[in-house]
Parts: C-alpha cells; structure tokens; sequence
C-alpha cells in the first residue's frame, strides 16, 4: 500500500471513530505513512535453478548414434531417480513427431496423464491440441509433447527442484534428438526451468529467448499452461498473441 492510500484509509477511519463518538471531527495532526515495499508479483514464483547432478549419467548435449527416443522411453520407465518414482502409476515420457517444429514442454503429469501414461490429456491437453490447431499444428504430426518431470508430483504440487534437476537429462536428450524448430514452454515451472531463471511467466512471455544444445540454437517461446488458461480466461488473448509470435516465427524459419 502506498503511503497516500494509507492516509485516506487513516484519515476516513479517524473521521468514522470521531463522528460515531464525539458527533463531530476532532482536529489531528497527519499521519505520517511510509509506502510498503513492493516486489514484482511477476517474480514472486520461485525460482528453477535446474543444475543437473553430479552423480546424473553423462548425456551431452549432442545426439549419441544409439540413442532414440524408444531408448528414452525405456529409461523414463525405469528410472527411480527421484521420490517421484514412489509415488507415479505411468511414467509420461512424452509423444509426438520424431521431426517436429514445435516442441512443447509443460510441467508434470496431472492425474489424468499419469493413469494413462501420455502427455497432456484431459482439459488442459484438449485445450492445448486447439492451441496448436490454430496455427496450424498437430501433436502428433508436427510436434512433440514432453514435460520438465516425467512423473506425477503427488496433489499436482510443483515439482522440486531435486526432482526437476534429477528429470532434466531426459529433456536434453529428447531436445538432441529431435531438434525441433521451436520449443515452447507452456507455463511458469516450464519456462523458468528450461531458461534457468527466476523471471515469472508475465515477464517471460512474448518474446523470444534461446537454448543452445551442441552446436544448435533452439528459439524458446514461453506461454502460460493451458490449465491457468482454463481457470482465467483472460489469459486466451495474450496466449493468442504468444501463438501468433509462434507462427510467425516458425514460418521465417521454415522460409
Ligand atoms: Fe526419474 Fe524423472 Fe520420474 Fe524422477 S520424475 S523418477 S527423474 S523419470
């Protein structure tokens, strides 16, 4: 609160008690308010400062010849690597074209992508498939679906960091391999992980940023999660607006 909001406020609650008990305002001296700090709701999200772990398996940052997606796949499912192994039904290591433009990734799976094992399903994955339709995408024909976790975080919490920096070598292979055009991050936890900041999905949206793997640099397109869309939907015209970018961006690539 600023401090000209807090001397209204004081002066109005000063007036009310005088008239209530003496049946006119007294004279008082000013209040003196200082204005509150303020921090930037934007960044208030903690950050996902995702580094990867000492002990974490060696995946650098180019395509090894025997790696594949199937490969990813059959490590995901095995994989014990964090609490979420605990916890999971079906591990959600992705799907999508093996040559997609666009690479979604979003946070986690909910409830409904962890009893069936795929990538956004239910509302917000429905939702999502609209999204892309727009512009002309299809999951499974021009894009590739994946999460920053690929198990379920009990309640749908946020990941954690430990559970975030365990998953993340699985991302980097599936962007090795499939080098997509464009990746676009669908959500706080997804952006802030992948960009490696503590920014909030406000200040990141809009705008392009990079990632660099091996010798390829992927622009990066943050949006909000198709969830948060289904909640507030006054999010649908700047998510519309972060499309349109998208598919601008991905037609002078493809020129
Ligand atoms: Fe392994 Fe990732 Fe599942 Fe954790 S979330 S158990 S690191 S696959």
């Amino acid at each position: 609160m600023t401090a000209e909001e807090k001397t209204i406020l004081a002066r109005f609650l000063d007036l009310t008690g005088d008239y209530l008990k003496y049946g006119h305002a007294l004279h008082r001296e000013e209040h003196a308010f200082k204005d509150d700090e303020t921090t930037e709701p934007s960044d208030l999200p903690l950050a996902y400062m995702v580094e990867e772990p000492e002990d974490s398996p060696e995946y650098p940052d180019t395509v090894q010849s025997e790696d594949s997606l199937e490969a990813i796949v059959a490590d995901v499912t095995a994989c014990g690597a964090c609490g979420l192994a605990a916890t999971r039904t079906l591990p959600v290591p992705g799907e999508g074209s093996i040559h997609p433009l666009v690479m979604v990734i979003g946070e986690g799976p909910g409830a409904d992508e962890d009893s069936t094992g795929r990538p956004f399903v239910g509302k917000a994955g429905q939702l999502l498939d609209k999204m892309l339709q727009s512009i002309g995408l299809e999951r499974n024909k021009n894009c590739y679906i994946a999460n920053i976790v690929k198990c379920r975080p009990p309640g749908n919490r946020d990941p954690e960091f430990d559970e975030i920096a365990s998953c993340f070598p699985f991302l980097k292979r599936q962007i090795a391999l499939l080098r997509p055009e464009i990746i676009l991050c669908a959500g706080r936890v997804a952006a802030q992980s992948l960009l490696k900041t503590g920014k909030g999905i406000n200040a990141l949206r809009g705008e392009f940023f990079e990632f660099s793997i091996g010798e390829a640099v992927i622009p990066v397109l943050c949006t909000y999660h198709p969830s948060a869309i289904l909640r507030d939907e006054s999010l649908k015209r700047p998510a519309w607006e972060d499309l349109k970018l998208l598919k601008s961006q991905l037609a002078s690539r493809l020129e």
